[in-house]
């Protein structure tokens, strides 16, 4: 255990050389910002180094807050690997490079990255309910007594002698029985042969 930590620690003291003139100047950085300086740095890598390693021997001193902004590869366990992604990142974001400690670690393992929720299907507006058709107005009809033939299709009415009133095909035909003011005023309009 000794010498992991001495090695760890050797290894944060060559990166840190490398990596501590840079700061990482980013706003509400909390994952990976061990320390809490507002940076993720050598010092962040360094205080989990340490931190494994008291862990180790059963001392550890990470409260909850730092424990969770400590275990940057969320495995539960704070060990060199977070200490590794600390300084990686440092080195990346001190490179220019634009990216969340958060994004970098979901760069580096994947499976980590949330996946994205179902998206919820748009909400379909109600639909209207399909409009009664207006109902046909019954045509009075007294069989013993019609008065006008109409052809449905043509809109016009004829009188039921007429030569064209056999040809009006029997879907369109509909007797009446009715004034022919009635029929006028229900869109109908006389035969020109027969002139109603
Ligand atoms: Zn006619």
């Amino acid at each position: 255990m000794k010498e992991i930590l001495k090695r760890s620690l050797l290894f944060v003291a060559l990166v840190s050389t490398l990596v501590s003139t840079i700061s990482v100047n980013a706003e509400g950085i909390e994952l990976g910002d061990v320390n809490g300086n507002g940076t993720v740095d050598a010092g962040d890598a360094s205080e989990i180094l340490i931190e494994s390693a008291l862990r180790g021997a059963g001392q550890g001193e990470f409260d909850s807050e730092k424990e969770k902004n400590a275990d940057l590869n969320c495995d539960s366990v704070i060990d060199a690997q977070d200490a590794t992604f600390v300084l990686i990142y440092s080195a990346v974001a001190g490179a220019g490079a634009e990216i969340t400690v958060q994004e970098f670690i979901y760069e580096q393992l994947p499976e980590l990255r949330p996946t994205e929720p179902p998206t919820e299907p748009p909400i379909e507006p109600p639909t209207q309910p399909p409009t009664e058709p207006e109902p046909e107005p019954t045509i009075y009809v007294d069989p013993n007594n019609i008065t006008y033939v109409f052809n449905t299709k043509t809109k016009k009415f004829h009188s039921p002698d007429c030569r064209d009133v056999d040809k009006i095909a029997s879907e369109n035909r509909q007797d009446f029985s009715g004034s022919r003011e009635d029929a006028v005023n229900m869109g109908y309009s006389p035969c020109g042969h027969c002139k109603p």
